[in-house]
Parts: structure tokens; sequence; C-alpha cells
């Protein structure tokens, strides 16, 4: 059995998922050969790299040991976690930090603003760690990076990929009053894995997070994702997708779960290409605009070029 030490932070060690460090190991089968990545090793991954660090910030990119990190970086696509990098929840999947988290740094939006700028990015694609021991699980600060990005670069598109903000009354709809171009929920799972692979969370509410925002305003960009490879079967993945347009929900990602560490839930299955393929023709017919499934799709992968075509699928949809 292994435990796994934190080894990314000049605090002292810890275990980095201490409620996961008793858990026998889950051993998963090994990588297919369509499972590949782009070693993190160019100029412009470097270049990424120090500007995320002279802006102390935190990215999902390395949290997430997202396997898309050498492309991206290379491109100068960073997806930024605001309110720290400890989360108040412990999914079985997720490699981010569990425990309590430091208090919010008021300084924070405005350091994103600024490597947002000096990245130059077209597009940016902010999230966050559940931070269920606030008042309104971080929607102010949510609010306010937005806010900050917008002044310092107003042509950039803002996405947000936001926890669900469960039993906070009220947080939701302060985020939507920001105007991001883009509201990112992810469901993560189908609804019968919820208890093992997202226990602190309830698909429904979920679900009606989504359909909300539509609500408050039916001109924002919507776009939810889960994984696969979690023991799902096709039928309730087409469920989903069911769930999500009843939703209105815009723009659907569906990638391949990969195991973190061993303590954290196994990979069932590798889905081969095809049945991504396939999965992406059915949500098509279901009526997403946009569509991205693939084994190494992520939420926040290819997002600002994927954004230039949701809005140009929604142009092209409207009546002549
Ligand atoms: S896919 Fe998203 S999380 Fe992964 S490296 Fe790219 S921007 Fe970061």
């Amino acid at each position: 059995m292994v435990v796994v030490i934190d080894t990314t932070s000049d605090k002292p060690l810890r275990p980095r998922h201490p409620e996961k460090a008793g858990r026998p190991d889950a051993i998963s089968p090994a990588k297919p050969d369509w499972i590949r990545v782009r070693a993190p090793n160019t100029r412009g991954y470097a270049e990424t790299r120090s500007i995320v660090r002279a802006n102390k910030l935190v990215t999902v990119c390395e949290e997430a040991g997202c396997p898309n990190i050498g492309e991206c970086w290379d491109k100068k696509h960073a997806t930024f976690m605001i309110m720290g990098d400890t989360c108040t929840r412990a999914c079985a999947f997720c490699n981010v930090k569990t425990g309590l988290p430091e208090a919010l740094e008021a300084a924070e939006p405005q350091r994103v603003a600024d490597a947002v700028a000096k990245l130059g990015l077209a597009h940016v694609v902010i999230t966050s760690v559940d931070r269920d021991d606030l008042a309104d699980g971080g929607a102010t600060h949510f609010a306010e990076t937005i806010t900050a990005i917008r002044n310092a670069c107003p042509t950039t598109t803002i996405e947000v990929l936001t926890p669900d903000f469960l039993r906070k009354d009220g947080a939701l709809e302060v985020v939507v009053a920001a105007k991001p171009d883009v509201f990112n929920h992810n469901l993560e799972t189908v609804p019968s894995r919820y208890l093992t692979v997202r226990p602190g969370a309830r698909y429904f509410h979920s679900v009606r997070l989504l359909q909300r925002v539509k609500e408050l305003d039916a001109t924002m960009f919507t776009k939810s994702g889960i994984m696969v490879g979690l023991g799902e079967e096709r039928h309730e993945v087409q469920q989903v997708m069911d769930d999500l347009r009843s939703a209105d929900v815009d723009f659907l990602t569906i990638g391949q779960y990969l195991q973190p560490t061993r303590k954290h839930h196994a990979v069932m299955r590798y889905v081969p290409p095809d049945e991504f393929k396939a999965y992406e023709t059915v949500a098509y017919t279901k009526g997403f605009l946009m569509v991205s499934a693939s084994p190494l799709t992520r939420s926040s992968h290819h997002a600002g070029e994927d954004f230039a075509r949701l809005r140009a699928a929604r142009e092209a949809a409207l009546p002549r």
C-alpha cells in the first residue's frame, strides 16, 4: 500500500489525500496506445510556467495532473484555479488536495487578470476548488475575478468552470450577474456512479444549476462534461445527454477518466476512440450546439477554439 505525499508545496510534507490514505490500492489496467501525450519540455511551456509562478497562481493543469499540460502550456493556455489549492470535498477521481483551505486572498483576482494579460489570452478558463467553508461558496470571489479580467483585458472571453454551490442560496446568481461568456459546470459521471465517484454532490442539483443559468441569462453559453471509464453503461451516458438537453445545455464534453494515484477510483475501462465518436454523433442528434468527445478531451482543452465554434454554431442555428 502507498501513501501519496504532497511534494508540490513548500509547507511541511503531509498526505495529499489524508481521507484516502487508509484505502487499499486500486489497480487500473495498463494505458492503451491511444492515450499518448506530449512531454512538457518546450519553450512555450517554460514561459507559461514562469508567468504562473511569478503571479503566484494555482492551475488545475498541475493540480489535477492533466495529461494535456505539455500541449496546452506550449500554446500559453492555462486554466487558473482560484481560492487556493485545497478542496473541501474529496471526490474519488480528483487529484486536488483535500483539507481545510486557507482564507481567501483579496489580491488574487487582480493577479489572475495580470497573468491573463501577460499570456495574451483571447479566451480564459477560470475554475476553483470547492469552498463549502465559505458562506457563498466563493461566488463573490469568482465574480471579482471575472470583473478584474474584464477591466484588464476587455476583449478576452471568459469561461468559468464552477463548483455546484450546494446549499449556498443565491451564490449562482452572483456568478451569472458578473456575465462570464461561458458557464461550465461538470456533471463528471452518470447518476448511478455518484455515491462512489462524487459522494459530496447531488446529480439533479447539478443539472438544475445549469438549467437555472439559462433561466437567469438565456444568452449565456452553458457547458458540462463527464468522464467515461468509471463503470458507467452506454445507455446511462445517453440519459445524461437527455438530462443536459432538458436543461438547455449547449456544449457537452466527454473524456476518458485517468487514475491520478492508486488511492483513487480505478479505471474500469479504457473507452476506444470509435466509441467516443459514436457518443459525439448521438449527442449532436440530441441537439447540442457543440460536442467534444475523445479520450483526452478535458473541459478546458482547446476551450478558446471551441468557444469560437460554439458562437458560430449558435449564429448558424438562428432563423434567417
Ligand atoms: S486541458 Fe485544461 S486542465 Fe488540462 S492542461 Fe489544458 S488547460 Fe490545463
